[in-house]
């Protein structure tokens, strides 16, 4: 068997190596960390975290969840924020890379799931262009922890038969929005990254035709111990965010899911008592 040498492991270029070499590589596995509550992760990331030699992980996963790393584990932050990426993705991607060449086994954790608005597309894509094995493995994803913990039953029988996750965030300054999936009869549409458009989105949904009075949530740090919600219409939900503004990250849910049982209204009244503007208001 060859020899490992450090060197050559670390050169990004990997075009001329031999699959001995690569035999000598780490592996990636991209986890799920789950939506907030640390209990919510999966018995095989919760291994794999143990096993890890490096941990790679965002702003979304729970810090906590680093205390089953190894005390020789390296821990990574490649957190981003709105506006401002620590590290930028294809940086991010070549980290990973790089680490699994130097022989680690590596934990890539990502919040809620790997494969929703996650781009854990992006980096399989070049970890698999590089000849690194990876695996995912999968999160409760934010719109399906949220749902449980606000007791939003997503597809419930009587009110919605889909539901549609649609990510609200700007690219180039733009939404890229499906206005018709969006407005689509008998289903619950589920908005990640869009509380800072949540102005725009439901405005451009009322432009559309869609009712005012049709039930809208907004959860935030949904399945933590400090989730917060504000239940409304669509109507009126962006009023009601500027008397109780919500911290991010935040989901909008809308759909009549929303007022199947009483639970999330019941939340939402105690996220508007303990609030000091609101409660001053
Ligand atoms: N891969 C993640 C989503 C990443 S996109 C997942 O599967 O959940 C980031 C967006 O997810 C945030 O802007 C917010 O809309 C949503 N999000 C993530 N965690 C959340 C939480 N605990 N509560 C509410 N929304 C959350």
């Amino acid at each position: 068997m060859s020899q490992v040498h450090p060197i050559r492991m670390l050169n990004p270029v990997v075009t001329d190596l031999k699959p001995v070499d690569r035999m000598l590589f780490g592996y990636v596995h991209l986890v799920g960390a789950g939506p907030g509550d640390p209990e919510l992760i999966t018995v095989k990331a919760m291994r794999l975290l143990q096993e890890a030699d490096a941990i790679v992980y965002d702003r979304l996963a729970n810090p906590v969840l680093l205390d089953y790393a190894q005390e020789c584990c390296d821990l990574i932050y490649v957190g981003k924020q709105k506006e401002q990426h620590s590290l930028p993705q294809d940086q991010i991607c070549e980290l990973l890379a790089l680490l699994a060449r130097c022989g680690k086994n590596v934990v890539r954790l990502k919040g809620g799931d790997p494969f929703i608005f996650g781009r854990g597309g992006e980096e399989v894509d070049h970890l698999n262009n590089q000849g690194i094995s990876c695996s995912i493995v999968p999160g409760i994803t934010a719109a399906i922890g949220c749902a449980a913990a606000t007791q939003i039953p997503l597809t419930h029988r009587d009110h919605a038969h889909a539901v549609s996750f649609i990510t609200g965030h700007r690219q180039n300054g733009e939404l890229y929005i499906n206005w018709d999936l969006a407005l689509q009869k008998d289903s619950t549409v589920v908005f990640y990254m869009g509380l800072s458009n949540l102005e725009e989105i439901t405005h451009q949904l009322i432009k559309r035709g869609c009712a005012t009075d049709k039930p809208f949530a907004v959860v935030a740090q949904g399945t933590s111990k400090d989730q917060q919600i504000v239940v409304g219409t669509i109507g009126n939900i962006a009023a009601r965010l500027r008397t109780t503004p919500l911290p991010s990250p935040a989901l909008l849910i809308m759909g009549d899911v929303i007022r199947a049982n009483g639970y999330a209204q019941r939340l939402a009244d105690l996220t508007f008592a303990n609030y000091p503007i609101a409660a001053q208001a």
